[in-house]
């Protein structure tokens, strides 16, 4: 405890993770603009065709060239006009990618058919949240196909009913551009994949698997652990099945499976609010799980005012977005929470590093790789730094996966803990702490049921209990921890000549009890004598060079030889047992100490 006070007070304060979080946001929105910085801007707008059947299957961003469109919409001529007109870019990445709430945009790229025939293939914008998407495909001039799509359109009014944007089409022979005018309030992320048909099922077979192995795992320790919140009422195993469950609908809904399978003819204005609000279920229960995980509020209480705070302003902003319908508004601050929860993971673990807690390290580690994994599908979205694929989109995924799998790590350690806790404290319970042997409380829980066996079979037992004489003497004349001394001494003696079955404790000050299982009276009284012996013969080193001895005085109870058996077992409880033990101690002190008697009643009751 003294530990944890000593720490400074953690400066931390609101104003620099507003900063942070207003760092990230612009880079968030400026994305676009740096993408185009790093796009080339070509003197001929050309950029390779696509010829096929040689090209196998994949992303196609580096065959495209692309413009955005001022204050105007433009039609199609007007769009064609413009990529003759060499005023275009040609991308640099797999994903054409500019920001959130940019200018509509238009993309374009020609695909050559060099057999002898039609040639079918599909083309798919693998971002579910793309608004509204309009592809025109020419041939020699002249338009043979309009396809209109996007997330805005009821399912049954897209090419294909998909959980992305994505038509099939019978290239014919010789040249047909395709031209893309995308128009989205969401973060403007294009990665356009050109496949056969059975390459795109295969793929999204595999991709199914992959996701149905993801949730699967995140959804059973979801499970389990509301089953352990359930029967323990432990609020951290709620918190962390809500977190792994606002996780996966998360998931489900960005990827647009969500409403491909389960909402959708809820319609697009449903889908988005949907969207954004399940972006955040995640992150506020993630938070207050490892606030009460970690127990931030005992070593960084404004670190979990802040967070308390994050976790109720920005969802009531979000709300009031909702109210006047302001989805750009609400969608910065659900990103704004969600790169502030990887931030305060990541803070939280550090403090809780410093603070000494068990488990840190873990859990930094967890939220570290997290934060990494959902920085690179971030930029990869974004079109900065890393490439758009398959790995780096799903990186984030696979970094919350083995975060959420090392927090349960800890959840299992933390019980673990609980119950070592349990069953120390329950260990100090029976036990005194001078001597080290049972406590009354300890030698009782000992005894009872081996008194129990032996009653039931009819077999020996005795008690022996002895005082220290003269101790008060002992404490006046060599000081009070020179008998504490002699107290541990005693103890030691005592376990070092009792048999293995027998069970001492610390009767009270300077009086001990030995059980004696399977021994008659008789043979306790040489037990006795043996210990009262060795009690007179040890030498207590008082310090500076004074030393001193003692003795003590014993009284035993117990059964003769048959004595025990038929009309008295059922009857006689141990207390009674004790209390002969008791009596004959005290007899052995009038008369002269030092001594041991038995006790004069045979178990009798
Ligand atoms: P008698 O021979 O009749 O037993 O005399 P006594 O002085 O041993 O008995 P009494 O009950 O008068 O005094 C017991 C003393 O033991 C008094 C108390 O201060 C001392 N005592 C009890 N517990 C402890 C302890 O944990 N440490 C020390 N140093 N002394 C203790
Ligand atoms: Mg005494
Ligand atoms: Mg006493």
């Amino acid at each position: 405890m003294n530990h944890i006070q000593q720490q400074p007070q953690p400066r931390f304060t609101a104003k620099a993770m507003i900063a942070f979080i207003a760092v990230i946001l612009l880079v968030l929105s400026t994305s676009g603009l740096l993408n185009q910085l790093r796009a080339n801007p070509l003197l001929f707008s050309y950029a390779s065709p696509i010829s096929l059947p040689k090209f196998e299957q994949g992303m196609i961003g580096k065959q495209v060239t692309y413009f955005q469109e001022q204050d105007v919409k433009l039609s199609l001529d007007e769009a064609i006009e413009r990529f003759q007109g060499q005023q275009v870019r040609i991308s640099s990445n797999d994903s054409v990618s500019l920001g959130i709430g940019v200018k509509p945009v238009w993309l374009k790229f020609s695909i050559i058919n060099n057999d002898l025939s039609d040639l079918s293939y599909r083309l798919a914008i693998e971002t579910p949240w793309l608004d509204h998407i309009d592809t025109y495909l020419v041939q020699n001039g002249r338009l043979v196909r309009h396809v209109i799509g996007g997330d805005a359109l009821p399912f049954e009014q897209r090419p294909m009913s998909y959980r992305f944007y994505a038509f099939e089409h019978n290239y014919p022979v010789g040249i047909t551009d395709v031209y893309i005018r995308v128009e989205s309030i969401g973060p403007m992320a294009i990665p356009i994949r050109l496949s056969t048909s059975e390459q795109a099922i295969a793929l999204d077979l595999a991709a199914g698997y992959q996701y149905g192995v993801l949730y699967g795992i995140m959804l059973a320790l979801a499970l389990y652990n509301l089953v352990l919140y359930v029967f323990i009422r432990q609020k951290e195993y709620g918190l962390y099945a809500l977190y792994l469950i606002g996780f996966v609908l998360n998931s489900l809904s960005y990827t647009g499976q969500i409403h491909a399978v389960f909402t959708p003819h809820f319609g697009p204005y449903f889908q988005d609010w949907v969207d954004i609000f399940l972006m955040i279920t995640y992150s506020i229960a993630g938070l207050h799980f490892a606030r009460l995980l970690l127990n931030t509020k005992a070593y960084a209480p404004n670190l979990d005012k802040l967070t308390i705070r994050v976790t109720q302003i920005i969802p009531i902003g979000m709300v009031v977005g909702f109210l006047f319908d302001q989805l750009v508004f609400s969608i910065l601050l659900a990103f704004m929470l969600n790169c502030g929860f990887v931030t305060l993971f990541i803070a939280m673990g550090v403090y809780a590093h410093k603070a000494g807690k068990a488990f840190a390290v873990t859990f930094l580690v967890s939220s570290v790789t997290a934060a990494v994994c959902i920085t690179i599908s971030t930029l990869a979205v974004a079109g900065l730094l890393v490439p758009y694929n398959d790995y780096t989109f799903k990186a984030i995924e696979v970094g919350m996966a083995f975060e959420a799998i090392l927090l349960a790590v800890i959840l299992a350690q933390q019980f673990r803990m609980a119950k070592l806790d349990k069953l120390l404290a329950e260990s100090y319970a029976r036990c005194d702490t001078l001597t080290r042997l049972n406590n009354r409380f300890g030698f009782n829980a000992v005894v009872s049921p081996i008194w129990q066996n032996i009653v039931r079979e009819k077999r020996e037992a005795a008690v022996m209990i002895f005082d220290i004489d003269d101790f008060k003497s002992i404490n006046d004349t060599y000081g009070h921890s020179a008998g504490d001394k002699a107290l541990m001494q005693v103890a030691y003696c005592v376990e070092s000549t009792k048999r293995s079955g027998d069970v001492s404790a610390r009767w009270g000050g300077e009086e001990f009890i030995v059980f004696l299982p399977e021994t008659t009276k008789a043979q306790a009284l040489v037990q006795a004598e043996r210990l009262r012996k060795a009690l007179m013969n040890m030498v207590i080193d008082a310090g500076d060079g004074i030393t001193f001895q003692l003795s003590a005085s014993f009284g035993i109870a117990g059964s003769e030889d048959g004595q025990f058996e038929e009309k008295l077992l059922a009857k006689v409880d141990i207390e009674h047992l004790i209390n002969q033990a008791d009596n004959a101690l005290y007899k052995a002190k009038n008369s002269g100490k030092n001594q041991v008697q038995l006790s004069s009643e045979l178990a009798q009751v």
